[in-house]
C-alpha cells in the first residue's frame, strides 16, 4: 500500500475547498488581458486597502528580516482598546480561516462532533473532517441557519457549533435575540463559534453587540476577519474574542508566528481608519442596490443578503458561468455548496457591477 493509500480515511474523504478563480489563472487559460478581467468571486473589498494600512505595510517591510512579534502585542493593543476587551481575550490568526482550524485542532478529534448548517461556509466542514471529527450538517431554513434544529442536533460528543452571521454564501442573517436564545440553550461542553466575517457590512438597524455576551457565556468565541471590509485578504489576518481560558488553549496550538509582520502592521492601521470602513460600507450599500435592481430586470431570483455579495439563481449555472468567464467576469459557482443552479457575485465598484450585469444579460441569452 502506498503512503497515499495509508493516509487516514477521514483525510482521503475530504473534498477540497473551491476558491474563487484568480485573475491570472483566467488570463492564462483564455489568453485574456488580466487588466480587463473583473473578479467578483471572493468577497474582497473592491476599493483595495486603506492608504494607512498600505503605509504601515511599507514601514513594516523594513524590518522583515526579523521574526514578527509572536504575541501580536501592538495589534492586540489596538483591538483591545477598540473592542473594550482584555488582551487575554484575544487570539490572532493567519486569516480567520486559521482560527477556525485552530478551534478544530484544539477541541475536536475522533469520537467528537461539530454542528453546522447546510449552505454554511465550507471551511467548517473541512476543518472538522481534517481532524477526524464527525460533522453534523443541519438542514437550512430559508437558506439560513435553523437554530432550533441546530440546538436539537447537539449530542453528548458535540464540542463545537459553527454559526456564520451573516452567512457566506447565502448572505442570511440571524437577529441578536435568536442568537442569545441559542446561547442560553447551549450546554457548557459546547463551544459556540460565531463567525462574523461580514459583521461590518450590517446596516445600522441590524447591528448587535456579540462581545457583550462574553461575560455571560464562557463558551462563546466571536471570530472576525480583516479580509473583507478592511481589504487585507492577501495579507491573511483575522482575530477571535473569547474567554481567556479558551483563548489560552487555542494559543498553545497555533504556530508561534502565525501572523506575519506586514499583516500585523496593516491590520492595526486598518482598524484605525474608520473613514475608509465607512466609505467601503457606503460603496457596498450602493453597489448592492445596483446589482439587485439589475438582477430584478433580468427576472432572476436572489437570496436577500446582508453582506457584500449576493447569490442568484440562473438554472444552468455552469453554462452561465462559462459564458461569464469568456467575457472576462469571474463570479463564484455554488455547486460545491449543493446549489448547482446558483451563482454568487461579490459587490464591486460601480463600473465592475455594470460589466457583470451586462455580461450576465449576454450569458443568459445563451
Ligand atoms: C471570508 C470568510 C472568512 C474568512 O476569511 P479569512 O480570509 O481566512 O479571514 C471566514 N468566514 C466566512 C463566513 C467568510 O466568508
Amino acid at each position: 500500500m502506498s503512503v497515499v493509500q495509508r493516509a487516514p480515511a477521514h483525510i482521503r474523504a475530504i473534498s477540497p475547498y473551491v476558491p474563487g478563480k484568480p485573475v491570472g489563472e483566467l488570463a492564462r487559460e483564455l489568453g485574456l488581458d488580466a487588466a480587463g478581467i473583473v473578479k467578483l468571486a471572493s468577497n474582497e473589498n473592491p476599493s483595495g486597502m486603506s492608504p494607512r494600512a498600505r503605509a504601515a505595510v511599507a514601514a513594516a517591510l523594513e524590518d522583515s528580516a526579523r521574526y514578527p512579534d509572536g504575541s501580536g502585542f501592538e495589534l492586540k493593543q489596538v483591538l483591545a482598546t477598540r473592542l473594550g476587551v482584555e488582551q487575554a481575550s484575544l487570539l490572532l490568526g493567519n486569516g480567520s480561516n486559521d482560527i477556525l482550524e485552530l478551534v478544530a485542532r484544539t477541541f475536536l478529534g475522533p469520537e467528537t462532533s461539530a454542528v453546522y448548517a447546510q449552505y454554511a461556509f465550507a471551511v467548517y466542514a473541512l476543518a472538522v473532517k481534517a481532524v477526524g471529527a464527525r460533522g453534523i450538517e443541519v438542514p437550512a431554513r430559508a437558506w439560513g441557519h435553523d437554530l432550533a434544529a441546530m440546538a436539537d442536533a447537539i449530542t453528548t460528543d458535540t464540542r463545537v457549533v459553527f454559526i456564520a452571521n451573516p452567512n457566506n454564501p447565502t448572505g442570511s442573517f440571524l437577529p441578536a435575540h435568536l442568537l442569545e436564545a441559542f446561547l442560553m440553550r447551549m450546554p457548557a461542553h459546547v463551544l459556540v463559534v460565531l463567525d462574523e466575517a461580514y459583521n461590518e457590512y450590517l446596516p445600522p438597524a441590524l447591528r448587535y453587540d456579540s462581545l457583550s455576551w462574553l461575560a455571560q457565556f464562557q463558551n462563546l468565541l466571536v471570530v472576525r476577519t480583516m479580509s473583507k471590509i478592511h481589504g487585507l485578504a492577501g495579507l491573511r489576518v483575522g482575530y477571535a474574542v473569547g474567554s481567556p481560558a479558551v483563548v489560552d488553549l487555542l494559543d498553545r496550538v497555533r504556530q508561534p508566528f502565525n501572523v506575519n509582520s506586514l499583516a500585523q502592521a496593516a491590520a492595526a492601521a486598518a482598524l484605525e481608519d474608520e473613514e475608509f470602513v465607512r466609505r467601503s460600507h457606503e460603496l457596498n450599500r450602493a453597489g448592492m442596490a445596483q446589482i439587485l435592481s439589475g438582477l430584478r430586470e433580468l427576472n432572476l431570483e436572489s437570496i436577500p443578503s446582508q453582506a457584500n455579495f449576493i447569490s442568484f439563481r440562473v438554472g444552468d449555472a455552469a453554462a452561465v458561468n462559462r459564458s461569464l468567464l469568456q467575457q472576462g467576469v469571474i463570479v463564484r459557482p455554488l455547486s460545491s455548496y449543493g446549489m448547482p443552479e446558483w451563482l454568487r457575485v461579490s459587490i464591486g465598484l460601480s463600473a465592475e457591477n455594470t460589466r457583470f450585469l451586462e455580461a450576465l444579460a449576454v450569458a443568459l441569452k445563451g
